[in-house]
């Protein structure tokens, strides 16, 4: 009885820290929507999603069973464009953890300023304890699923957290095979054989160093001089590491889901990378010492990117952070009441829909790619995506200028400012 009671009250505990993440966005919604002033009747609009589509995914697994995973796809505004979003696969996904994803990515695409609305996908699964046969059979069932749904027209879908090019040739494969066409536009985040772009695979990661520099310069840290840690050695994390440090930080802490290092005289991000790719973890790597995820987010750097899920930023985190820039390579990774204490501290924040918005934003110079059948090189993609990330940073600092708001704040002003204006503009139907 006693030991019921306390799993119970631990479930508790947890979900008191463990916020949902779509009551977080409709947080950031509200706060947006109170300084742009916004008509109730085009709030309620932004504040729900367009279509939810729930799917049963019967797949035939190695052992010769029959599993039935569930996936999502959230397709939450296309008043500016059609729905873009990545598809994740993880055991923790709900659908509010999509439909708060899906709203990010709406407000992203705007704050990018590129013709696109917002979606996102999930599968609840392990892909960890999958093979890669049960992987592809479960991803060509989600992608025959969507199908209907989807199209480079319509919604296109890009890889997330656990999925990658590989996943997304799939799809591409199981949609055009069942809509009988050869269109590479309907999925970005493709292999370079497929219609891919180059530069895509760090874009996350060399965006988010792109906002950095920027907010370096207005908070005047001299990066030749600067110390940085990153929560979350994944995609986005680990190109971030490797890109920011050729611009002088040192990187002194990392993280992945099997613990946290850290090293006083620093580490080389390509090496730690290797590591993590021979080991499976960022953990032992030589020189280091372990510590706590907490001690990580709260370690005495210059620059803090938490880069691995939603809310690790939690208000008693906050209140220890002593980095002077966060960086969120993540999505959703702090809590609008860490928010307020960060803010408070003169914290200076890169929220979510600015600094990892150079994966969509590439992912849109795919699409354009794809659609013009016209191909270009690594650099001119690379300077495409400083380009518009830049100006998206300043349209979101002017914007926090001058409502005198936090960085979130100000790309949230900028954001759904541009989607209400559309949705306003198309009128309600019929
Ligand atoms: N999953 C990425 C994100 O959260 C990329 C989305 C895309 O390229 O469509 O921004």
């Amino acid at each position: 009885m006693a030991q019921k009671y306390e799993v119970r009250q631990l479930q508790q505990t947890q979900q008191q820290v463990k916020p949902n993440p779509f009551e977080n966005a409709l947080e950031q919604l509200r706060i947006a929507a109170e300084h742009l002033k916004l008509d109730e009747g085009i709030h309620q609009i932004l504040a729900h999603p367009k279509r939810q589509l729930t799917v049963s995914l019967p797949v035939k697994m190695d052992d010769g069973s029959t599993k039935v995973f569930t996936g999502y796809r959230v397709q939450y505004n296309d008043a500016r464009g059609p729905f873009k979003g990545g598809i994740r696969y993880h055991p923790g996904v709900t659908l509010d953890e999509v439909k708060a994803l899906a709203a990010w990515m709406t407000w992203k695409t705007s704050v990018a300023n590129i013709p696109y609305g917002g979606a996102k996908g999930g599968i609840i699964c392990d892909p960890k304890h999958m093979s890669a046969g049960e992987n592809e059979r479960m991803t060509r069932r989600f992608a025959a699923s969507i199908t209907p749904i989807i199209g480079p027209y319509k919604d296109i879908p890009a890889p997330d957290v656990y999925t990658n090019s590989q996943t997304m040739a799939w799809i591409l494969d199981t949609y055009n095979t069942i809509v009988g066409l050869m269109s590479p536009a309907v999925i970005t985040g493709k292999p370079i054989s497929l219609g891919g772009s180059l530069g895509r695979d760090k874009a996350t990661g060399r965006g988010a160093v792109y906002t950095t520099v920027e907010a370096a310069k207005v908070n005047k840290v001299d990066l030749k001089k600067a110390t940085f840690a990153v929560q979350g050695f994944g995609n986005a994390g680990a190109n971030f590491a490797e890109i920011l440090q050729t611009y002088g930080p040192k990187l002194r802490g990392a993280s992945d889901s099997k613990g946290a290092i850290m090293s006083k005289a620093g580490m080389d991000a390509a090496k730690l990378v290797a590591h993590k790719e021979k080991t499976g973890s960022v953990v032992g790597f030589p020189g280091s010492q372990e510590i706590s995820d907490k001690e990580l987010l709260q370690m005495d750097v210059d620059i803090l990117s938490p880069a691995a899920l939603e809310n690790s930023i939690l208000p008693d985190i906050a209140r220890g952070v002593k980095a002077k820039i966060i960086t969120e390579c993540a999505n959703g990774p702090t809590t609008p009441e860490a928010d307020k204490i960060l803010h408070a501290n003169g914290v200076f924040m890169i929220p979510d829909i600015l600094a990892n918005s150079g994966g969509v934003i590439v992912s849109y110079l795919e699409w354009v790619q794809n659609l013009e059948r016209n191909y270009w090189t690594e650099d001119e993609v690379n300077s495409m995506l400083e380009k518009k990330i830049t100006s998206a940073f300043r349209d979101v600092h002017a914007a926090s200028l001058k409502h005198n708001v936090d960085m979130r704040t100000g790309a949230m002003i900028v954001g759904v400012g541009r989607v209400a204006e559309a949705v306003r503009t198309l009128g309600v139907f019929p």
